[in-house]
């Protein structure tokens, strides 16, 4: 018991007890799960059950179908996608903190949320943990990647290897907040590239992303991977929107 008193004191020195809710900044206990404060963790739209089997997009319950409107119109390059919470206002908030205003330690609480909902299903040993790349220029500039260290998070605890250097972004594109769907798959035509293909022959994929809209990034990689011959490709991401509205 002594023991367990002197690790919690030494815990207390580097996390200490008041810490503050990720979006709201009120001040909370640390055993709050993911560093939110109530008030906020009902502004959250955790998703659950009825999710796309193809991109992990919820469903409402009165959609029948076992795919999402959106991957039963189009093909994706993936095996299967995941995501943690639906993206609302708070979210879009929360992601904006994170790359915008270099509060880096959000990552860490979303790779939490997102190792739970990875946790929940049942994938195939992953080979290497791929985070979606930024364009070298641009990342400079940021002086981080989010998906790299979402990667990075997910890597540690999951016991997975991340592969950072392998798929690199070589065009450096327009930014896909105002493009429709067609706009932004032409917009990232050829924009990736897997440097030795050899490394992901029949390898286990899983790309790492902090917000799936229509999936055309995720779609980019894939399609560039699958040149290698992997196994599978999975995608794990953040948010993501309810349906096709973007
Ligand atoms: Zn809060
Ligand atoms: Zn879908």
């Amino acid at each position: 018991m002594k023991l367990d008193r002197y690790i919690d004191t030494f815990l207390d020195f580097i996390y200490p007890r008041n810490i503050y809710c990720i979006l709201c900044n009120e001040s909370i206990e640390k055993t709050e799960k993911y560093s939110l404060c109530q008030s906020c963790k009902e502004k959250i739209n955790f998703i659950a059950d009825r999710i796309c089997e193809k991109c992990g997009k919820p469903l409402d319950d009165f959609y029948l179908s076992k795919e999402c409107p959106d991957c039963i119109k189009t093909k994706h390059y993936f095996t299967k996608g995941f995501s943690c919470v639906e993206y609302n206002e708070h979210m879009k908030e929360l992601v904006h903190k994170l790359k915008y205003k270099n509060h880096r330690y959000i990552a860490y609480h979303m790779a939490e949320m997102m190792i739970s909902q990875l946790k929940k299903h049942d994938l195939n040993d992953i080979d290497y943990i791929v985070p979606v790349p930024l364009y070298k220029k641009k990342e400079r500039k940021r002086g981080f990647n989010q998906s790299e260290l979402l990667s990075k998070y997910i890597g540690k605890v999951m016991n997975w290897k991340v592969e950072k250097n392998n798929l690199i972004k070589i065009k450096d594109t327009k930014s896909q907040n105002q493009l429709n769907k067609d706009e932004r798959k032409n917009n990232l035509e050829n924009a990736f590239f897997v440097q030795a293909k050899e490394d992901f022959v029949d390898k286990n994929i899983l790309l790492v992303d902090d917000v799936y809209t229509t999936g055309s990034t995720i779609d980019a990689c894939s399609k560039e991977i699958r040149k290698a011959k992997p196994k599978e490709i999975y995608s794990i991401s953040f948010a993501t929107g309810k349906n096709i509205n973007f």
